[in-house]
């Protein structure tokens, strides 16, 4: 065999396993997806998860289906001695596809690694002031999300969202509408909406409510959205989005425009799970 023979033979064997390979992956995914969902799995949905049983059985189903991919394609990686099990994976799967269902969506297809601490995290953050000297601070965390495939958890705080599901605090929530927001390479506030004429209608609600928070709060009135809305239009989004599946119904009442906002955007509303089924 001529050295050319056996370098086409080689890239040929190299082309087939690599193919076979990609074969072999996409079946082995829709073999997971083609399971019915574990039972076990139904149990730690229906103990832990308030809003679960609230659902209308069409988008249990469709929770179920979200939540089979989720666990399938992202890695959890326990930090601090935190061992991963299942009530952590379906847990947080569960209210990260929440913020999926119903709609077209690409299943934060760029996020790969789910970090979950023990507890509130430390880490060191650069700070400007309004100077501009930028030093650096350690911070404590509840939770973060990266645009580099990454969101970083704190346990305990997972749990205490859960538990209480009507306080508008829910920092799974809050952590992946920042994912969504950042779907377009800008963390800005605005996420994938559907239409041109979309953006244009959600940013002049969205400024129009920022800047009513950062007016109620200057004059030490308190809101229905918490305070660390008034951060930046980036935390506006994803503390809104709290309150919009934990107080609905008072969002309804006291923001109408912005609940409108994001029942449009989530093809959601969650102010209708309130009556249909006892919690
Ligand atoms: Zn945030």
């Amino acid at each position: 065999m001529t050295i050319t023979q056996t370098f086409y033979t080689l890239l040929a064997s190299a082309i087939l396993a690599f193919v076979a390979w990609r074969y072999y992956r996409k079946w082995r995914y829709r073999q997971a997806m083609a399971q019915p969902f574990p039972t076990e799995w139904a149990s730690i949905l229906k103990q832990y998860l308030p809003i679960y049983p609230r659902l209308p059985e069409a988008l249990q189903g469709e929770l179920q289906q979200h939540i089979l991919h989720f666990i399938y394609t992202k890695q959890f990686v326990g930090c601090n001695g935190l061992n991963i099990n299942d009530t952590i994976r379906v847990t947080i799967a569960a209210e990260a596809c929440l913020l999926l269902l119903n709609r077209p969506t690409t299943r934060y297809a760029n996020l790969k690694w789910i970090y979950v601490y023990p507890t509130t995290f430390t880490a060191k953050r650069e700070h400007q002031d309004e100077y501009g000297v930028v030093s650096q601070k350690r911070a404590h965390l509840l939770g973060e999300s990266w645009q580099n495939g990454r969101i970083v958890l704190a346990w305990d705080s997972v749990e205490q969202g859960m538990a209480n599901f009507t306080d508008g605090h829910n920092v799974v929530l809050h952590e992946f509408a920042h994912q969504l927001d950042q779907e377009d390479g800008a963390a800005n506030g605005a996420p994938l909406l559907y239409t041109k004429d979309a953006y244009r209608i959600w940013a002049q609600i969205f400024s129009d409510e920022f800047n009513q928070l950062q007016s109620t709060l200057a004059r030490g009135n308190s809101s229905l959205i918490d305070s660390y809305g008034a951060t930046n239009p980036a935390e506006f989004f994803a503390v809104v989005t709290e309150v919009f599946f934990e107080r609905p119904l008072q969002m309804q009442a006291r923001h109408p425009e912005l609940f409108e906002q994001l029942r449009d955007y989530y093809h959601l509303d969650p102010s209708q799970w309130l009556s249909t089924k006892a919690m």
